[in-house]
């Protein structure tokens, strides 16, 4: 995991590639600079927000997890998920959205919703590699990463204009104070 555990939102994506593997963190390859540049355009980086994988070693030569290495990782994510306690999950591609939405669906048909999950917002989109090995800056998939990463600033805002308005709201009365309880008694 990178970033600051303390923040609002987490990032999943799939799983370390070669650079990623070698030095422990993720996204810090060609995917993690496409990533880095999104996080800046919403007024992100990682120092405001976590970023975490859902398998946690390399798949020989980069092919997809399979289902038992999913499974056998799953108790580090789901404790990462359980420390951090995010209020908004971002998942990047098929694999770290089926993991969050516990559905096989298909990151094309759901990227770009807004799911509530566990008490967390959840928004799908695609995962950065998939740009770069797709169609590149002026594809409709990377307008697609573009308008997705509007939503999350969007949310993140919303979330933090509640937040405000529970601060600002004066406290539900409750019981008069003891004091005033035992002037109310002693009138009788
Ligand atoms: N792709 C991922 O899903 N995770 C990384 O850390 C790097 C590339």
């Amino acid at each position: 995991m990178d970033g600051d555990p303390a923040a609002d939102l987490l990032f999943i994506g799939e799983a370390p590639g070669f650079h990623e593997d070698r030095q422990g963190r993720p996204f810090v390859g060609a995917a993690g600079q496409l990533l880095d540049s999104m996080l800046a355009s919403i007024g992100l980086d990682r120092t405001t927000c976590a970023i975490a994988n859902v398998i946690k070693c390399r798949p020989p030569g980069n092919r997809d997890p399979l289902p038992d290495e999913i499974e056998s990782c799953r108790p580090y994510l789901d404790a990462q998920l359980a420390f951090m306690d995010p209020t908004v999950v971002v998942t990047l591609g098929n694999f770290a959205t089926r993991y969050v939405l516990a559905r096989q669906v298909s990151i094309s048909r759901v990227r770009g919703q807004r799911f509530t999950v566990g008490g967390r917002t959840v928004i799908p989109t695609f995962h950065p590699a998939a740009i770069l090995h797709g169609g590149g800056q002026g594809s409709p998939q990377m307008q697609a990463l573009r308008s997705d990463f509007a939503l999350i600033r969007k949310v993140l805002d919303e979330k933090e204009a509640e937040r405000r308005a529970v601060a600002a709201s004066p406290p539900a009365p409750g019981p008069p104070p003891a004091e005033e309880r035992v002037e109310q008694q002693s009138f009788f």
